[in-house]
This record gives C-alpha cells, structure tokens and sequence, in this order.
C-alpha cells in the first residue's frame, strides 16, 4: 500500500482547498457531493468517496449533497437509490435536505443543450454507434482496441443551425428509433484526447426512467449531465476517480462554453482491495447469477453485506481514515479492513460465549443437580459494562479443537492428565476419553479442583489454557455461518489462460454451522447484535433469525495464535 501512505489522509486535497481559499476562487466555501449511480448498491470503495466528500465539507464547514446520477434509465431503479440512502445515512454522512437527482436538471440541460446548438458548438449525427466509433479513430478489432491519431469527421458535421435545432427538438419528442440521432458537441476531431473528439450529449432511448417515467426519450451522457449538474448545485470541488481524469477537459469545456460556475474537478485512487470485486458490474453478475445470496451477502465489499456481516460505520470510518487518499492506484490489503473492525469491537462489542463445534466434557467431581453462576465481565475493555452471570452444571460443552489426544508441546489446551481453566469458572484435569462405536470420540471425562473459584488456582500453580464452555443443561441452540474470502487470489484477475475471475472464485467461502451452544444469555439477542464469542472472534444476529432459531454471522476470527504456530510448523 505504500503510495497510499506516502501522504497523510486526505492531504494533497487539503492542500488545493486551501489553495482556492487563499486565493478567493470560491468566495471562500467549500461544497462537495456524493454522486452514486443508483445502478447497484454501494461498496466499500463508495465508502472512502463519500467519506472523504462528507469529511472535506465539514472540516471545512462546507456544505454536502447527495446526487442520484440518474440519467442512464436501462440500468437504474428504485431499488438501488432506497439502498444507497440507507448505506450513506448509516455511514454517517448526513445530507440533510441536501438530496438531488440529476433528473430534475433534464429540463435545464435540454436548455443548454439547444444553446448549444445555437452557438454552432453542438449538432445532430446520424451516423450508427459503430460508424461514430470508427470515426472518432477507436475500431475495435477482433481481440484488440486501436486508436488513430486523428479522427475523422461526420458527414453531418456542417449541418446548419436550424436543422439541427428541428431534429434535436423531434428527438426529444419522439419521432425517432433509438439509435437513428445523437446530439454531439462539436470539439475536435485531431484533438489528442478522444474525450474531446465531438463527445456524444444526448441518446434517444426510449425507455421509462425511474423518476421522470416516459416524460423523456433522449437522455444526457454522463460526461454532459455531470459537470452541469455540478454547477447548477453550486459545487466548488468535484471530487472523483481517477478514470476521469481525461474526461476533465471536457468538463471544462462545456462549463466554459456555457459560461456558468465552474466548479474544480479533482481526481484521486480509487480504493481497491485483495481477494475481492468491485465493480458494480461484477456484483451485479454474482447477484444475478445466484452466486451469493444477494446484494447483501456478507461475503461481498458491499455496504450491506458489510453491515450485515457485523461491521460497525466506525470501522469503517477509520479504515478509510487509515488508508487515506492518493493520486496513485493501489490495492489495500483486505486484512487492514478486518484489523478495523477488530479494533473497534474488541472495544465495543459484549462478551459471551458460543461453542461452535461442541464436544462433551463431563465434570464427574461436580454434584449432578446443582447449576453456579458464575460472574464474567461483559467487556474486560470496558468495566463499566459490568458483569454477566452464566450458569455452570456438571456437562459442559467445550471445542472439539480445543482437545488432542496426544498434543505438541506448544498446545495449552486439554489432553488426557492436563490441568486447563473453564474460563471464569474452575479448573479441571481430563480423566478419560470415551469413545464411540467408530472409534471417534464422543466425551471427555475431568474432575475439577472445587477450590479454584473463578478459574484461579489456590495454591498459585500455573495453568496456561484457558477454555470457553457452555453448561449443556442451559445452552441455546445456534447456527453460524463462517464466512472466508469470496475469492481465492489476492487479485482475482489472476486466472489461468481462457479462464476469468470467476474461475478464482472460492468454493469454500461460505461453511454453515448447526448445533452450536451459546450461552443462555444470548436467547435474547436481536438481528444485528454485535458480540465477542470469546476466543474465536466476532459474530453477529443475522436478520435471518426467527424467535428460538437464532442465526449468527462470523465477522471476522481473532488472531488465532495456534493457526499460526499450526501453519508455521506445517503440523
Ligand atoms: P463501479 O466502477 O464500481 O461500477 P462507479 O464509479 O460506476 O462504480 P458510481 O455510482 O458512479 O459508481 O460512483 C459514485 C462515486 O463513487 C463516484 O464519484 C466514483 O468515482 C466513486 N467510486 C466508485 N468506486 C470507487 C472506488 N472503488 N474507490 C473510490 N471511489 C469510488
Ligand atoms: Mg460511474
């Protein structure tokens, strides 16, 4: 990530800030927006756009807008722009009444785009898409794009004023097939940036949009509807990817043409990320195709899928705190991501705890009829929490991982004579192993040292494993859903020869677990509740959750030092 960290967050965007209020450009405010395409849901690299849109206004006590860059009617819907309100609430990034749609301005573009025309500066092609294509000096052969150094200009080039006015007022009233006229600004057609070879204003597409249904059948392109849009909010800093940045000549262009305010663009790195997609497109293609279980999958960098896999907006937020803002592309290591939200649960989320995959651990020293409560911190981060009773019976549930019967030095957990702590609770020594009919192991026998309240030896003899465990009379039943990286490359493009990214999809990125113990204390929990299951990591209520059916969602393991010793020694 090292470009990335070359420059403090945010700075060399701060630094032109400061540079246009020193100098007054602006009349000295600041007004940023968000402009999502309400075509898919918002993702994690949505987050750092809006994020540092948001921040900018308001550590310059500028002003925000949410913008619905709806103008492509094919691709967008209801849907999309109700999720996308959701997703950047929930971030924190408040808009307040500033809400537009870049719809509302078709009337105002349509208006400039005649003055256009009367300017001589736009007129009406007839030439196909692939004809305008190859003239615009991009012919795409078979397996390659070729571009020429000049373009070649459209026959209807020269159409005089009024022509072009009557056509592109047909246009607009319907009186043509999709495909038949385009509006197009004339530029130049040797300009060096093919953005600036007559870029294309307006397509007739005769379809309904979600907001302004069949009022229009031609719509703006975005390079025409973005920069006016702009100005028309008062934007000063037009913040975008950096895939934009020879579309700002353009930008400029049209601005200055119309003579309007004219607000700066400026382009940074897009946030992209190991073992994951994010191009709407791609989530589009794995939603579609059944290849997660919707936009909110929480295997996906979707916003959604974050939440619902227990993410919290503040890890978010100082995830994209950490990674800042650069003019250089790079790829972020999806583990600064989990290390987020590590931090901020491990400060904020209540402990309990769960045993995935449970094996029997009968205490035969302990009374048959008796149940102790035991008191465990809700959050040893944070002792104003207080405390949590959890019951304790002769039958425990403990991890099956958490038992071997022949164990390597460095595995503090319970073997056959080892001496290990129920956390919280006492400390027991396993007796016996019981097995059954196939040889596999079914229980385990222990006694424990009644003595050792809390977990705490009486005499001060050192035990190092501490286990979780659940009384087996008290337990609720649970599944979990463990979730691993959607992919199995750090970059998933990295496909062998004729195969794509899909090919480097993980088969195991989702593994479901039934049966799973928690302790009682969790029958309660409601869709959405974040905890700590001590010793394994995050977990949260999933919405798929019914009344004595819960469903939990691991968001991320602990560090696993066993794992890693495991993996090291290739044991
Ligand atoms: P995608 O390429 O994922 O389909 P997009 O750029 O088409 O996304 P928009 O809805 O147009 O999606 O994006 C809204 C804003 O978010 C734009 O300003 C865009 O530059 C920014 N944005 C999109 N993807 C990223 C990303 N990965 N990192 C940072 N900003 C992004
Ligand atoms: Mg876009």
């Amino acid at each position: 990530m090292g470009a990335e960290q070359a420059d403090r967050p945010l700075d060399f965007v701060r630094r032109i800030l400061h540079e246009h209020l020193a100098t007054d450009r602006f009349g000295g405010r600041v007004h940023t927006r968000f402009p999502p395409e309400p075509n898919g849901y918002l993702h994690i690299g949505h987050a750092k756009a809006m994020l540092l849109n948001h921040g900018l206004a308001r550590e310059f006590c500028g002003k925000f807008n949410l913008r619905f860059d709806d103008t492509n009617p094919i691709k967008e819907e209801q849907e999309y722009i109700d999720a996308i309100r959701e997703d950047v609430a929930w971030l924190g990034c408040d808009w307040g009444e500033r809400e537009f749609y870049a719809s509302d301005y078709f009337e105002q573009l349509y208006a400039w785009a005649v003055q256009l025309i009367r300017d001589g500066k736009a007129y009406v092609d007839s030439l196909s898409a692939a004809e305008i294509s190859e003239y615009r000096g991009t012919a795409i052969q078979p397996g390659e794009r070729i571009e020429t150094k000049i373009g070649r200009e459209s026959p209807y080039r020269e159409r005089s004023i009024p022509e072009n006015l009557d056509l592109f007022e047909r246009m607009r009233r319907g009186e043509f097939e999709d495909g038949a006229h385009v509006l197009r600004a004339k530029v130049d057609m040797a300009h060096p940036n093919l953005n600036l070879r007559d870029p294309v204003m307006y397509r007739i597409l005769h379809a309904t949009h979600p907001r302004t249904g069949d009022a229009w059948c031609i719509y703006p392109t975005y390079d025409w509807a973005h920069g006016q849009s702009d100005s028309i909010e008062g934007i000063t800093h037009s913040i975008c990817t950096l895939e934009f940045e020879n579309h700002r000549p353009l930008y400029d262009w049209y601005l200055e043409q119309l003579g309007i305010h004219h607000p700066q663009q400026i382009e940074f790195a897009r946030l992209n990320l190991t073992y994951t997609v994010m191009s709407k497109r791609r989530l589009l293609l794995l939603v579609r195709d059944g290849l997660v279980g919707g936009w909110d999958d929480p295997r996906l960098p979707t916003l959604s899928g974050l939440r619902r896999r227990g993410f919290t907006p503040e890890a978010i937020r100082a995830f994209c705190k950490r990674i800042g803002v650069a003019k250089a592309e790079s790829t972020i290591d999806v583990g600064l991501l989990e290390d987020a939200v590590r931090e901020h649960l491990n400060r904020s989320a209540p402990r309990a705890m769960a045993v995935l995959r449970p094996l029997r651990l009968v205490i035969e020293s302990f009374p048959p009829d008796r149940t102790e409560q035991v008191e465990i911190a809700v959050n040893p981060e944070d002792p104003a929490a207080g405390t949590r009773a959890v019951p304790l019976s002769r039958v425990v549930y403990i991890e099956r991982d958490d038992f071997m019967e022949d164990p390597p030095k460095q595995f503090h957990r319970l073997a056959p004579g080892r001496e290990v702590r129920l956390r919280g609770a006492c400390l027991v020594t396993c007796t016996d192993v019981v097995r059954g009919a196939s040889g596999e192991i079914v229980e385990l026998r222990c006694r424990h040292d009644p003595a050792s309240h809390g977990g705490d030896a009486p005499d001060g003899r050192k035990v190092k494993g501490t286990l979780h465990w659940v009384s087996a009379a008290h337990a609720v039943e649970a599944e979990v859903r463990l979730y691993d990286r959607l992919f199995v490359k750090e970059d998933p493009d990295d496909a062998a020869p004729g195969q794509d990214w899909l090919a480097n999809l993980n088969a195991a990125s989702l593994e479901v677990l039934t049966g799973c113990r928690l302790e009682p204390s969790l029958a309660a929990a409601r869709a959405g509740a974040r905890f700590q299951f001590e010793r394994l990591g995050y977990f949260c209520v999933d919405k798929d959750s019914a009344p004595g059916r819960l469903v939990f969602n691991r968001t991320v393991p602990l560090r696993d030092t066993w794992a890693k010793i495991r993996q090291r020694t290739g044991g």
